[in-house]
C-alpha cells in the first residue's frame, strides 16, 4: 500500500466514525426555564393568609434547586428569583431567548366564595373543554391588565372577553405531545408521591404558554381559597413536597424523551437513502424552526424518514431524499395534503443550492 492510499484509508475511517457519531447524537435536555407566576405589584390570587406570588416563587426556587443538585449539567433559568413584576409576554420570551427545552410556569389556584375545592391541576396549551378551564385561563391571562398599553402589546387581546379567545383557534402547537407528557408526569407525582388530590391534566388558552416555542406546562399547585390547602402550600414542608414532585416529574419526562428521541434517531438514520454519486440531492422541506424538534414528534407522523439539518442557526426538517427530482416532485403532491407549505430544496455536498443549479450539475 502506498502512502497516498494509506492516507485515503485513514481519511475514510476517520470520516465514517465521525459520521456515525453524528447519526447517534442524542437529544438531550440542556436548559429548563422555571417561571414563578405573578410578582411585585401583581400578587396573583389572594388567600386568607398568603399571596399566590410568594407560594409560586418558593416552589419555583426549590424546584430549581432540586434540578441543579441532581443534574448539574442542566442550566436552570428563572424568569424571576425575587419578588418583582415581570410582564406576561416577557416570560416565554426569556425561555425562547435561552433556547430552553422545557418551560414550567408555577401558579396557585383560587375560587371566589368557595372554600371547599382543592387539588392540583396542570395545564397545557389548548382549547378549553370546560368553563372552569376557561375561568383559569381568564384569571391567569388577566395579569396583562397590570401593564400600560396592554391592548397593543397583546395584539388587541382582551383577557376578560371570551370572544377574544378566538385567536387561539388558529394556533397549533408543535409540542403538544411533550407538553402533555410533562403534565401527566406532574399530576401523577402530585397524586402518588405527594398525596395531593389530582384534578388532572387540562387544556386552556394561556397566553404564557402560547408564546413559548418549546414544550410548556402551567402547574396550579393547589387552591389557596381552601384553608387546609392554603396552610399546606404556605408551609415549608408543603412547598418542599410540591417542588420535589415537580422535580420527579421532570426527571421522568427527561428520561422518557431522551430515550425516545435517541431510539428514533438510530432507526431513522439506518433508513436514510444512500448518497448519490454526483453529490446532488433533492428533498421536501416540511419545517424550519429555531428550536430543535424531536424526530419522534407528532408533527412528523406519517411522513416517512425525517432528516434534520442545522443550517445558519435554523433547524430544517425534510423528507423524501433522492437524487431523482421527478420522484421528489411526485412525493410532494402527497406530502402537500398534510403540510400545505412544504417545498422542494436541493443540496450539493450538504450545502443548499437552487433547483436550477442542481439540475445543471446533474446534466454536466
Ligand atoms: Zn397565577
Amino acid at each position: 500500500m502506498n502512502r497516498v492510499s494509506v492516507f485515503l484509508m485513514v481519511l475514510v475511517l476517520c470520516s465514517s466514525s465521525f459520521f456515525s457519531r453524528g447519526q447517534n447524537s442524542k437529544y438531550k435536555i440542556n436548559t429548563i426555564v422555571i417561571d414563578a407566576g405573578h410578582g411585585g405589584k401583581d400578587p396573583g390570587a389572594i388567600g386568607k393568609h398568603c399571596y399566590e406570588k410568594n407560594i409560586a416563587l418558593s416552589i419555583a426556587l426549590k424546584t430549581g434547586k432540586y434540578i441543579k443538585e441532581n443534574f448539574p449539567n442542566i442550566k436552570v433559568v428563572y424568569t424571576r428569583d425575587t419578588d418583582v413584576f415581570i410582564p406576561l409576554k416577557e416570560r416565554p420570551e426569556i425561555a425562547n431567548r435561552c433556547k430552553a427545552d422545557l418551560f414550567i410556569s408555577i401558579h396557585a389556584n383560587s375560587l371566589k366564595n368557595n372554600t371547599r375545592t382543592y387539588g392540583t391541576e396542570t395545564f397545557i396549551l389548548g382549547l378549553h373543554k370546560s368553563e372552569d378551564n376557561l375561568a383559569v385561563a381568564m384569571k391567569e391571562n388577566s395579569v396583562m391588565l397590570y401593564e400600560d398599553d396592554y391592548s397593543n402589546k397583546y395584539e388587541g387581546f382582551n383577557p376578560k372577553d371570551p370572544a377574544s379567545y378566538i385567536i387561539f383557534n388558529l394556533m397549533h402547537s408543535l409540542h403538544i405531545d411533550n407538553s402533555t407528557s410533562m403534565a401527566q408526569h406532574a399530576e401523577h407525582q402530585f397524586k402518588s408521591r405527594v398525596g395531593r388530590r389530582s384534578r388532572g391534566v387540562k387544556a386552556a388558552e394561556l397566553w404564557v404558554l402560547r408564546k413559548a416555542s418549546m414544550p410548556s406546562v402551567l402547574i396550579e399547585v393547589g387552591f389557596i381559597s381552601n384553608p387546609k390547602e392554603e396552610k399546606f402550600l404556605m408551609s415549608d414542608k408543603g412547598q418542599d413536597y410540591m417542588a420535589s414532585g415537580i422535580f420527579r416529574a421532570f426527571r421522568s419526562y427527561k428520561e422518557e424523551i431522551e430515550r425516545h428521541s435517541s431510539r428514533t434517531l438510530e432507526v431513522k438514520s439506518q433508513e436514510l437513502p444512500d448518497a448519490n454519486s454526483n453529490g446532488v440531492s433533492f428533498c421536501i422541506q416540511i419545517k424550519s424552526s429555531s428550536e430543535k424538534i424531536p424526530l419522534n414528534s407528532k408533527v412528523f407522523e406519517g411522513l416517512g424518514t425525517v432528516k434534520e439539518n442545522f443550517i445558519n442557526g435554523t433547524y430544517k426538517y425534510s423528507v423524501a431524499h433522492s437524487s431523482n427530482l421527478r420522484a421528489v416532485i411526485n412525493k410532494k403532491r402527497e406530502i402537500k395534503k398534510q403540510i400545505s407549505d412544504c417545498f422542494i430544496v436541493a443540496y450539493y455536498k450538504g450545502k443548499p443550492i437552487s433547483i436550477k443549479e442542481a439540475r445543471n450539475i446533474q446534466k454536466s
